[in-house]
């Protein structure tokens, strides 16, 4: 995905580097987006919102890496993750 830090709350252990988000899916559909550490905890979750790729270029596209959408990091509202969601991730 991105290797930049999301704005708002999540962020990395000070001590540690940013190691970049994924995206998982909860059984119930929901699509949460996992901000990481490089040590491998995850810091912050949010649900993901997603925006259509704009200027797409297709399935090498760089922006969206051919999904079509992209990730809206202004409408994500991070948390903290709970216990069932750190398994998921
Ligand atoms: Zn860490
Ligand atoms: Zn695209």
């Amino acid at each position: 995905m991105t290797s930049t830090p999301p704005p708002g709350s999540a962020r990395a252990h000070p001590w540690h580097d940013f190691d970049g988000m994924r995206i998982a899916t909860a059984a119930d559909g929901t699509r949460l987006i996992a901000a990481r550490c490089s040590c491998g905890d995850v810091i912050d979750v949010a649900e993901a919102v997603f925006a259509p790729c704009v200027d797409c270029g297709g399935l090498d596209c760089a922006r969206c890496g051919g999904s079509g959408e992209i990730v809206d990091h202004r409408a994500l509202a991070w948390r903290e993750a709970t216990t069932d969601e750190l398994e998921l991730l």
